[in-house]
C-alpha cells in the first residue's frame, strides 16, 4: 500500500467522516478531537481524490488566520496550490460577494465597511440630528437593536412596534440609520451578511450562478452560526449541494451575539438525510487537562452528550494560583513564562486568555517592564487606535467622498478652523438636500458658510482633491505616506510632548509599514490595493498584528481563542463576577455560556494549564473583592494543585492613582513575600522607598514608585514619571529624593 498524505495521518471515525459519500453530513464532537482537521482534509480530499474542481468549493472558518492555515494546509497536503478555493469567514466572503455584485445589492461601487466604533458615531450623530437625548436613546441600546434585528433578518419596514412606543423609536431610528449609511456609501458588519442574504434571496440569477458553483460548503464551528449565516447557507445549499459541516454544542459561545446552537440540531432536521459523525479522541491535550475540562462542563445540563478520551499522558495536574491583587497576577504569570524561556522554551507556545479585553493592561505593563514580548490579539488592536483610524478616514475619504462619518473625523484635523457651528451649518445643509456632507459643504461655500469658514473648507476640499491625484497610480506604502505628510497628521502628534504624542507618531509610521507589508494576495477582491486594504483592515483588523513570525506569548479573550491551541495556557481572572461575568450569572443560560467559555478556554491548553484569580481587582477604576470563580470548584479538586505561597501580608501601601493615559492605575497593593523563585518586594530598599512613594529624578522629574526589586546595590525600582512614563532605575544610580 502506498503512503496516502490525505488519508494516513487520520484515525478510523475521522476517516469515515472525511470520505463520507457526497451528500450533507454533521461531525459532532468534542474539542481537539480533529474536527478542524477533518475539513481540512475533506476538502483536500474532494479535490485530490475525488477531482472535484477547486472552484466549487466553499469552506467557511471562523477567523481570518484559521482561513489562511487552512489554506496552506490543503496546499500542503495536495502538493499543488489550490488556487481559487474560497476558504474565508461569513463576513468575509459575505464581502467578497457584495464587492462583486455591489449593483444588484444596491451599493455604491466603493462602498466602505465601517466597525462597530463608526457605527455608534453615526448613531449618536443622528440622535443629534433628531435632537433626541443620549442619556434616554442610549446609543449602544440602538446599536444593540439594530444589529441583533440584522442577524435575525428584519429590516426596520418588517418589523411591528406593537403600540410601543418606544419600540417604534428604536425601528424609526433603525430606518434613519439605513438612510444614513445607504447616503455615505458605508456597510457595517451585521449588514454584510444581511445584505447578501438579500442579493441571493432577491437575485435568482445571481443565486443561481453560486449554487451551481458552490456544489461542497463546508463550515467550520457551526455550533456559533447565528440565524442570518444559517438562512443564508441554507439558501446557497438549496438542495443540490452537499454540506458538511462540523461543530461541537460545548463549545457553542456566541449566544449574546445571535448565534444558534440549536441550528445543530435543525441541520438535522433540514437535511434529514445527513450522516452524522461523532469522533471521540482527543488529541490535543493530557488527560489531566481534559479530565478537568469534562468534569466543568458535565455541569451543565441539556448538552447533545459525547465522550472524549485520550489516550495520551496524564500529564502535570493544573495549577492554581491565588494572587493579591491584578499585579500580583500578573507577575506570577511573568515569572513561569521567563522560567520557561529560561529551560530553551519559546514564548510562543503560551497564551494569556482573560475573560475581558481590559484585562490584559496589566499584563502588558509588567511585559513591557520585563521585556517579555507579547500580542494581543483583538481588542484595542493597532487599526482600533484613534490616530490610526484618523489616518485610515483620511484614505477612505480619498476613495469616496460621501463618506459622513470620515468626513467628520478628519475635517478639522489637525485643526484648520473648522468650527463646530461651520460643521452645523453643512449636516443642516445636508440634511434638507439629502447630500453627503462632502456635497453640502460644496453647496455652502461662500453662501451659508462665513468668508473664514469657506475658506478653511475649501482648503480641505482642496487638500483631499489634489491629494487623490497626488497618489494616483502610486504603490499603497507611498500613497499612505504621501497622505500622512500632505494632512500634517505626524506633526500634530508630534507637537503633543507626552509620551501619548510620541508613541501615535511613531504608530503612523507603523501603518506605513502595514501598508507595505499588505500583499495584494492577501486581498479576495479585484480591488485597487487602497480599498483594497482599507476593506482588510476593517474586516481583519487584529489578525494583522498576530503574524506568526515574531516569537510572542500569545494574549486574547477566551472568544478570540477558540479553534486554537497552545502548549501553555494561563486562564486568568478566574473571579466571580468578572468570569463568570456578572452579567450573565443571573440566569441559567447566560451562566452555562459562560461555563462553556471556560471549558473553551481549558481544552486549549496542550501540555500545562494555570488559573490564576486576585482576591482583589482594581478593574475600570474600581476595587472589588471577590470570591474565586465557581468553575474552580466545579473542576474535579483532584486535578488542582495549589501554588500556595507563604502567606505573610507586608503592610498595604497605598499607591497614587495616575491619569487614566498612563496606563497605570494605582491600586492598594499588598505584597507576599516568599514566593519561591521571585523577589520579595517587602522590605524597603532604601529609607523612603517603599511602594507608592513619590520620588523626584534629576532628569526625569517627579514621579510614583511602582514596584522595587532586589536589594543592596543592585536594587531596582520602577517609577512612573509623570512626564516620562514608567521607567526602571537602579536605586544606587538613580539618586532619588523621597517627597
Ligand atoms: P476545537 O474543538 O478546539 O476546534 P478540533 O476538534 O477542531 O478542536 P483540531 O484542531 O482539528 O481539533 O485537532 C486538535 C489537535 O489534534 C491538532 O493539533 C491536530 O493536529 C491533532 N490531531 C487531530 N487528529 C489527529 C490524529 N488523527 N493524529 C494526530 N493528531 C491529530
Ligand atoms: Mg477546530
Amino acid at each position: 500500500m502506498t503512503a496516502d498524505p490525505i488519508l494516513d495521518p487520520l484515525n478510523a471515525a475521522q476517516r469515515a467522516a472525511v470520505t463520507a459519500p457526497l451528500a450533507p453530513a454533521l461531525v459532532l464532537a468534542g474539542a481537539g478531537s480533529g474536527k478542524t482537521r477533518v475539513l481540512t482534509h475533506r476538502i483536500a480530499w474532494l479535490i485530490g481524490t475525488h477531482q472535484v474542481s477547486p472552484q466549487s468549493i466553499l469552506a467557511v472558518t471562523f477567523t481570518n488566520k484559521a482561513a489562511g492555515e487552512m489554506r496552506t494546509r490543503v496546499e500542503r497536503l495536495l502538493g499543488i496550490a489550490p488556487g481559487v478555493l474560497w476558504i474565508g469567514t461569513f463576513h468575509g466572503i459575505a464581502h467578497r460577494l457584495l464587492r462583486r455584485h455591489w449593483r444588484e445589492a444596491g451599493l455604491i461601487e466603493s462602498f466602505q465597511i465601517i466597525d462597530a466604533e463608526d457605527q455608534q458615531r453615526l448613531i449618536k450623530k443622528l440622535l443629534k440630528a433628531e435632537q433626541l437625548d443620549e442619556t434616554r436613546w442610549v446609543p449602544r441600546e440602538i446599536q444593540w437593536f439594530i444589529n441583533t434585528n440584522k442577524d435575525a433578518g428584519h429590516r426596520p419596514q418588517g418589523l411591528k412596534s406593537g403600540n410601543d412606543p418606544t419600540r417604534a423609536q428604536m425601528i424609526r431610528l433603525y430606518g434613519l440609520y439605513e438612510a444614513a449609511c445607504a447616503r455615505s456609501g458605508v456597510v457595517d458588519f451585521a449588514e454584510l451578511l444581511l445584505r447578501s442574504f438579500e442579493l441571493w434571496r432577491d437575485q435568482p440569477a445571481v443565486l443561481q450562478h453560486y449554487r451551481q458553483r458552490f456544489r461542497h460548503v463546508l463550515v467550520d464551528e457551526f455550533q456559533d452560526t447565528n440565524s442570518i449565516q444559517y438562512a443564508w447557507l441554507k439558501l446557497l445549499v438549496g438542495s443540490q449541494s452537499c454540506p458538511f459541516v462540523v461543530g461541537d454544542d460545548d463549545q457553542s459561545v456566541y449566544g449574546w451575539r445571535g448565534a444558534r446552537v440549536e441550528n445543530l440540531q435543525q441541520f438535522g432536521r433540514d437535511f434529514p438525510a445527513a450522516q452524522l459523525f461523532r469522533l471521540e479522541q482527543n488529541y490535543r491535550s493530557t488527560g489531566a487537562i481534559l479530565a478537568a475540562a469534562n468534569g466543568l462542563i458535565a455541569n451543565n445540563a441539556g448538552r447533545l452528550g459525547k465522550t472524549l478520551w485520550t489516550s495520551g499522558a496524564q500529564g502535570e495536574p493544573i495549577r492554581l494560583y491565588a494572587a493579591f491583587n491584578e499585579r500580583d497576577e500578573a507577575e506570577f504569570v511573568c515569572q513561569r513564562i521567563r522560567e520557561h524561556v529560561t529551560r530553551g522554551g519559546v514564548h510562543r507556545d503560551i497564551a494569556v486568555l482573560y475573560r475581558s479585553n481590559a484585562q490584559s493592561r496589566v499584563f502588558e505593563e509588567i511585559f513591557l517592564a520585563t521585556r517579555v514580548p507579547y500580542r494581543v490579539y483583538g481588542g484595542l488592536r493597532f487599526f482600533e487606535r484613534a490616530e490610526i483610524k484618523d489616518a485610515l478616514a483620511y484614505l477612505r475619504l480619498l476613495v469616496n467622498r460621501s463618506d459622513d462619518a470620515s468626513f467628520e473625523r478628519v475635517v478639522n484635523l489637525p485643526t484648520r478652523g473648522i468650527g463646530a457651528k461651520s460643521l452645523e451649518t453643512v449636516r443642516a445643509a445636508a440634511r434638507v438636500t439629502g447630500s453627503s456632507l462632502w456635497e453640502a459643504t460644496q453647496a455652502c461655500l461662500g453662501e451659508a458658510l462665513g468668508a473664514r469658514a469657506s475658506t478653511a473648507m475649501r482648503g480641505f476640499l482642496e487638500l483631499i482633491e489634489r491629494l487623490t491625484a497626488e497618489i494616483h497610480g502610486l504603490d499603497l506604502h507611498e500613497q499612505v505616506d504621501r497622505m500622512l505628510a500632505a494632512t500634517g497628521l505626524i506633526e500634530f502628534h508630534q507637537r503633543d510632548k507626552a509620551e501619548r504624542g510620541e508613541a501615535r507618531a511613531e504608530n503612523l509610521e507603523e501603518l506605513v509599514s502595514a501598508a507595505r507589508g499588505f500583499g495584494a494576495e492577501r486581498s479576495d477582491t479585484d480591488l485597487p490595493p487602497l480599498e483594497a486594504f482599507l476593506a482588510h483592515v476593517t474586516l481583519e483588523s487584529g489578525d494583522g498584528q498576530a503574524d506568526a513570525w515574531e516569537d510572542s506569548v500569545q494574549m486574547m479573550t477566551l472568544h478570540t481563542a477558540k479553534g486554537l491551541e497552545f502548549p501553555i495556557v494561563f486562564l486568568c481572572g478566574m473571579e466571580d463576577g468578572l468570569f463568570p461575568h456578572q452579567r450573565s450569572i443571573g440566569t441559567l443560560e447566560g451562566l452555562e455560556e459562560e461555563r462553556r467559555l471556560c471549558y473553551v478556554g481549558m481544552t486549549r491548553a496542550m501540555r500545562q494549564l494555570y488559573l490564576t484569580y486576585a482576591e482583589q481587582r482594581r478593574l475600570h477604576g474600581i476595587d472589588n473583592f471577590s470570591q474565586p470563580s465557581r468553575f474552580i470548584k466545579e473542576t474535579p479538586e483532584e486535578l488542582i494543585e495549589e501554588i500556595r505561597p507563604r502567606i505573610q501580608v507586608s503592610r498595604p501601601v497605598a499607591a497614587g492613582r495616575f491619569a487614566e493615559d498612563g496606563g497605570v492605575h494605582g491600586a492598594v497593593s499588598y505584597r507576599r513575600t516568599g514566593y519561591p523563585g521571585r523577589s520579595s518586594h517587602a522590605e524597603p530598599a532604601a529609607p523612603g522607598m517603599r511602594l507608592g512613594a513619590r520620588v523626584r529624578h534629576g532628569k526625569f522629574g517627579e514621579g510614583v514608585i511602582l514596584n522595587l526589586e532586589g536589594s543592596g546595590p543592585q536594587a531596582r525600582v520602577q517609577v512612573n514619571f509623570e512626564r516620562q512614563g514608567t521607567k526602571w532605575l537602579v536605586m544606587q544610580y538613580a539618586n532619588l529624593e523621597p517627597l
